[in-house]
């Protein structure tokens, strides 16, 4: 689980930090050694009881372990701990973050985006949706059923309406649902979902931008798991085209802690028009007197943050830039054929059902049965037989009108069945699929 290699890069790392401040008068920072010692081991032994995130055979949730530069370039500023709300808080890191940015905008065709990191998800989306909604006040927003919840949760904080848009049977919004809500014409935004959470499906970005500029509606994307696939060299064609459209949306949400190879606490949003920074001005009368011009803090719902995230993310777009047929885009290869060839082992398996193709490296697959009701109890027995023999997924509630579409002749006894689903989210599941198939055929016939 842990490599050596990484602490004696930490202590290098630090030695160099510390040669910069060799300038003042010695001063080490004291502390009880033994009492930590102590509390740390404690700490260590309540922290087993965690799924195994980091190995092959936790293919469940979105949870992919940080690259060691991030894990160290991360652990290394915490002794700085800079601030990324203010430059006086973080000189070097929000020059890095400014970096890092001009990076993940170029990644999507942008030459100037306004945009800054953030906590997570969550609160790059609060954001988009924010200025959205200054740009049409008062206006719906609109997005897919199979979105990520938090956008109806968010449009609800900001006191914007929101409707849901039905998704087709391959988790996609409806492109006809989309236009019989622009033709209310109360629409404001339409977010589409560049991958969504549950199924990895791609919202159709061609069509959806034609029915916004025919509406005039705005359009954010929530890439916000699926933002890096853009890179990668196996998409199918009709997903390629989506993301090659990135560049004409208005904002978007990528969350480097998906599948950017960093630790939580790192998400990002993106405006393309960087004239949207006038909606943030505020006067703080005790942050800004060191710095004159326009900076992170000043174009940011959130104040203080940790400046590590973006040492972190720089670190790791050094050693991995965001490049077509770089490292990070073969892995990201890896996670689809891995995804496709899990797929095709469920499909030839004659326990399971997996439902659509993945778009990305998102896999959902049913037990085969005769009744919802049958279908979700062998799933919930599957997923703890699995985990018995330490193959770690995870369950999904999908309508059962869905699941029928897949599982042949499935009665719908009840209103939706619980499927499982593996996000194959690290390049190493792709050599691991025939292991993880075995396990789940042995789960299965127990
Ligand atoms: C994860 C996710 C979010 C929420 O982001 P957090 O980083 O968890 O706050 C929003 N939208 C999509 C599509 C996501 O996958």
């Amino acid at each position: 689980m842990i490599n050596p290699a990484e602490l004696e890069l930490l202590q290098k790392a630090l030695s160099r930090l510390a040669e910069g401040f060799e300038a003042l008068p010695e001063f080490t920072p004291d502390f009880d050694a033994d009492a930590v010692a102590g509390v740390l081991d404690t700490v260590a032994t309540r922290m087993q009881d965690n799924y195994p995130y980091y190995h092959p055979q936790y293919a469940g949730q979105m949870l992919k372990p940080p690259h060691a530069v991030a894990r160290i370039a991360y652990a290394m500023s915490l002794w700085v701990n800079p601030n990324n709300h203010a430059l006086d808080g973080g000189k070097a890191s929000s020059a890095l973050e400014t970096e890092c940015i001009v990076e993940l905008g170029r990644m999507y065709g942008w030459d100037r985006p306004l945009g800054h990191l953030t906590g997570g998800g969550t609160m790059a989306n609060l954001e988009a949706l924010w200025v959205a909604g200054r740009l049409h006040p008062g206006k719906k927003i609109i997005a897919s059923r199979q979105a990520h919840y938090t956008h109806s949760r968010i449009s609800e904080v900001l006191g914007l309406p929101f409707s849901p848009v039905a998704v087709d049977e391959q988790g996609r919004m409806d492109l006809a649902d989309i236009e019989s809500l622009l033709e209310g014409g109360d629409v404001g935004t339409i977010v589409a979902t560049i991958g969504n959470t549950g199924l990895g499906a791609v919202d159709r970005l061609p069509e959806i931008l034609e029915l916004a500029s025919k509406y005039g509606a705005r359009v954010h994307a929530d890439a916000a798991y699926g933002g890096y696939f853009g890179l990668a060299g196996e998409l199918h064609e009709a997903t390629r085209r989506t993301y090659d459209n990135l560049v004409n949306v208005d904002s978007i949400v990528v969350d480097p802690h998906k599948h950017g190879l960093q630790p939580y606490g790192c998400g990002c949003v993106l405006f393309r028009d960087p004239a949207v920074g006038r909606f943030y001005k505020h006067d703080s009368p005790f942050t800004y007197f060191s710095s004159a011009e326009l900076h992170l803090g000043e174009i940011s719902l959130e104040c203080s943050r940790p400046g590590a995230a973006a040492v972190a993310l720089w670190a790791t777009q050094q050693l991995f830039p965001l490049e077509k047929g770089g490292q990070l885009s073969l892995w990201l290869d890896d996670c689809l054929l891995a995804a496709r060839d899990f797929w095709a082992a469920l499909d030839a398996s004659t326990a399971y059902q997996p439902l659509m193709q993945p778009e990305l490296d998102i896999v959902c697959y049913a037990l085969n049965a005769d009744t919802a009701s049958a279908s979700a109890a062998h799933a919930r027995k599957v997923f703890e037989e699995a985990a018995k023999r330490e193959l770690h997924l995870a369950m999904i509630e999908l309508p059962a009108s869905l699941v029928a579409k897949y599982v042949d002749g499935l009665e719908q006894d009840q209103e939706t069945v619980t499927c499982l689903r593996s996000v194959l989210m690290k390049p190493e599941h792709h050599e691991w699929v025939p292991r993880i198939m075995a396990i789940l055929e042995a789960a299965a016939a127990a």
